[in-house]
Order: structure tokens, then sequence, then C-alpha cells
């Protein structure tokens, strides 16, 4: 069912079953370690809506199960051939080839829950010691173990992993003090629901009636996302909009259609009408923090991983394609590492991660500015501009093969320096962007 290298005698300790968390779950058992995931909800429920892996991350899924996992993910994932960009009055600008799959590297997008559930039980069913209902309290450490406390009891393993998200109550001890979140000045309302009334209105019919498409309209400060997806059957579309609301962060707060229409008052009446005829939508209120000034605690043996180290722009297009290499790269620095040295491989996971993570991150910086701030004018006669980045050196990257191969020079270049000064913010033209 999945290959496992030789036992590490590591106890890893993981909170959180999103994304990240279920990655480094079963990394960390194809490498040899044991595992245990505390995950605060009491039952599994097909959550979100559309989120999107690229290949660089597609490359770590394919592996799993011989390739049953990526088997399972292709039929619920979209189909399209182009992406075709319009200005939001409905000019045309320009249609974005998709390359084709790669079995080795497979770009997947579907639904959220949909994809969250296959990974879940792919864990369960290789025996990954999934706990449900169990919300973590504490995080606690001491030198040579850590652990989390949970239902009145301390739990203790050679490392923990915090993958819990945006709010993440690990954080707290890697800090050692409470990171508040601030707005990004953007919310998105979201919908995703069965295409039936597309289909039957004729201005919305042509993007539902020959499979899959993916559509973008853009416009000043606000831009609209459409895709069909499962033959044109389902639907999904996100709308990222100015909004300076001081709310707390969440995925699920209802949204008024009312609302959203407001947002793309004078746009093409085909973004109109998807609007119009979506049954319900909700609004999330777009979170965004500084880089952390670490993912890792004193004793490096607790760390972040995914959101809880680094909440990405939805415009990157890479948070959980980015949430799953550290849980693939963490797993194998621990696996090169051995018992012996837990807190250097954690260092180590640290210093391969936060450069290519914070590249990323910037990418989706860049390509909102590109499309809330066109210059339309100047888009005609180089439409070019606007497609999405599908460079190398994020996409084309194998991080698995690449710890393996820079861990021994990174491990070198960390000895004798002290945890607190492993990560310094460095300028963009010196971070690692080998392929
Ligand atoms: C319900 C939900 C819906 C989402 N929908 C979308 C979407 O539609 N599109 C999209 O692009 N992204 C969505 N995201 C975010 C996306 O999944 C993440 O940005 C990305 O995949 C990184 O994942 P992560 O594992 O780091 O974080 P998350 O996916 O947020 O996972 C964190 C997990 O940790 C658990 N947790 C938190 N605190 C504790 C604790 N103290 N003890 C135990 N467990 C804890 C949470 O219940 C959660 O399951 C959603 C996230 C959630 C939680």
């Amino acid at each position: 069912m999945e290959q496992r290298a030789a036992e590490t005698g590591i106890k890893v300790i993981i909170v959180g079953a999103g994304f990240a968390g279920l990655t480094a779950a079963i990394e960390c058992y194809r490498k040899g370690h044991d595992v245990v995931v505390f995950e605060s909800f009491p039952e599994l429920k097909p959550l979100g809506d559309i989120i999107s892996f690229g290949r660089n991350a597609g490359r770590i899924v394919a592996r799993w199960g011989n390739g049953s996992v990526v088997e399972q993910i292709y039929p619920i994932s979209i189909q399209n051939k182009e992406l075709k960009f319009f200005k939001y009055d409905g000019d045309f600008i320009i249609a974005q080839q998709v390359p084709p799959q790669n079995p080795v590297a497979p770009f997947l997008n579907g639904h959220r829950g949909e994809i969250h559930e296959i990974l879940f039980n792919h864990a369960k069913k290789i025996g990954i010691d999934i706990r449900l209902g169990c919300r973590v309290l504490e995080y606690v450490e001491e030198p040579g173990r850590a652990g989390v406390r949970v239902n009145g009891e301390t739990i203790w393993g050679d490392v923990v992993v915090g993958s819990d998200g945006v709010r993440s109550k690990a954080r707290e001890l890697v800090l050692g003090y409470v990171d508040k979140p601030k707005s990004s000045g953007y919310a998105i309302y979201r919908a995703w629901f069965d295409s039936e009334p597309l289909l039957k209105d004729p201005m919305t019919k042509h993007l539902v009636e020959n499979g899959d498409t993916h559509t973008g309209w853009l416009g000043p400060e606000v831009h609209f996302l459409a895709a069909s997806l499962k033959g044109g059957e389902d639907f999904s579309w996100v709308c990222t909009h100015k909004d300076d609301a001081d709310i707390e962060e969440s995925w699920s707060f209802p949204g008024k259609i009312e609302d959203a229409l407001k947002v793309i008052d004078g746009w093409d009446p085909i973004v109109r009408r998807i609007v119009e005829l979506t049954p319900e939508c909700v609004d999330w209120k777009l979170v965004y923090r500084d880089p952390l000034p670490t993912w890792i605690s004193k004793e490096a043996r607790t760390c972040l991983v995914g959101d809880a180290a680094h909440p990405f722009l939805p415009t990157s297009i890479q948070g959980a394609s980015q949430a799953m290499e550290d849980g693939c790269v963490l797993a194998a620095c621990l696996q090169i590492g051995g018992k012996e040295n837990v807190p250097t491989a954690v260092r180590a996971y640290q210093k391969i991660r936060y450069g290519r993570v914070r590249r990323a991150q910037l990418l989706g910086e860049e390509t909102r500015d590109t499309w809330h701030k066109a210059d339309f004018d100047k888009i005609k006669d180089d439409p070019e501009k606007i497609k999405l980045k599908r460079e190398d050196w994020l996409f084309a990257f194998d991080c698995e093969a690449n710890t393996y191969e820079v861990y021994e020079g990174v491990v070198k270049e960390l000895a004798g320096t002290p945890t607190a000064d492993v990560v310094q913010l460095l300028p963009i033209e010196s971070i690692n962007v080998a392929a």
C-alpha cells in the first residue's frame, strides 16, 4: 500500500490534519518514523471549495500508494486546456495554454474537501494513527523532547510538528509571543455549486456545456476566477476585492450575493449572470502575516509547517503546495539526520525551506498587483504580461530529491550558529532557486 524505509525510532507528533499535517504524516511514515496526528475536528467533512496543487506538490502525491492516490484525484480535478483572461468589461485579453499532464508531477485542482478526504483516507489506510476530536491546548518542550497537552494528558515525542493552520497555537511556543495577524486589505467571495442553472442560461452555458473551463476577469483592485469541473457538472468561482474590515479570519462566513454583485457593478454581464445564478457564497476575509522570524523553537524540537508558518495569498496558487513541500522536506531531514540529531534536522528543514517559501509568497503579491493594477492600454500591446507565471524554479522542483542533495551542506553551514540566528530575511536575488 505504501513504501516505508527502515524504521528510525523517531517519534513525530503532528498537530492538525490539513494538507500540511497529512503530508507530514504520510511522508514521515514513508521515511520510517513513528507518527501520531492530533486533529481538533471530531469528524471529517468535505469543507471548502476550490484549491490548487502545482506540479511541485503533485510530484509528492504521485509517489503515494504507487500512484493510486493521484488516480483517485484525477477524475475530480479540472481538465481544462486553457485559462482565458478577459478585461472586466468583457474584452478578451489572452488564452494561456495549460501544459499537458505529467504523471510524475501532475497539476491537481479541485474541491478542497474532496481532495482532502482522499488524502485523509489514504493516511488512515496505511495505518497512521489519526486521533480526531483532540484539540491540543498547549505545546511543551524541554531539552531532549517536545510534547503536547491534549485531553488532560501530556504526550511526548522527539519532535512536534505544528501544522495547525493560520491561527496556530504552536506559533506561540515557537515565537515566544502571540503573533497578531493583519488584514491583507482584501476579501474573497467564494462559491461552489451544481452548474445546472448555468447550463440552462444562454449567457453562461458556454462555460459548462463542453467540459471543464477556466476563465478570469480582471479589473481595478478586483479579479474574478471561474472554473467548471467534472466535465462541467460543478462550478466554482472566487472574487477577490478590496476590504478593510477588521474581523477574525475564517473560511466560512456566509456571504450575500447582493454584496458580491456590488463589487462587480458595471462588469461583463456574463460575470454578473454567474453570480446572480449562484445559490449561495461565502465571504472570506483574507488575513495575511509578515514572514515569521523563525519557524522552529529554541530547542529545535517544535516546528511549524504550512499555514502556521507562512499563510499565502491565493494569487500565489501555492499555499497548499508549499504546505506539502514542508512536510516532505521535514520528513526527509529527520530521516537523514536520524534519532540522535533531531534538532539539527529541524534546523536544516527551516534553512532549506525558508527562502523558497518566501519567494513563492512574493509571487502571489506580484500576480495580485499585475492583475489589480493592470494598465489595459499597455496590456493590449503585450497581453502576455497578465498570464500566470509558471516558472521552472517553482514547478519543476523535486523538494525531496533536493533535500537529499543539499542536506549535508546545509548542516555544515549551520554548525556553530545559534538556533535563533538561522533565519534572516534574505534578499530575493540570493534565494536558492535550483530546479
Ligand atoms: C475548513 C477549511 C476550509 C478551507 N478551504 C479552502 C479552500 O476552499 N480553498 C483554499 O485554497 N484553501 C482552503 N483552506 C486553506 C487551505 O487548506 C490551506 O491554506 C492550505 O492547504 C495549508 O494547509 P494547512 O494544513 O497548513 O492548514 P489548514 O488546512 O488550515 O489545516 C490546519 C488543521 O489544523 C487543525 N487544528 C488547528 N488547531 C488545532 C489544535 N489546537 N489541535 C488540533 N488540531 C488543530 C485544524 O482543524 C485544521 O484541520 C481551507 C482550510 C480549512 C481549515
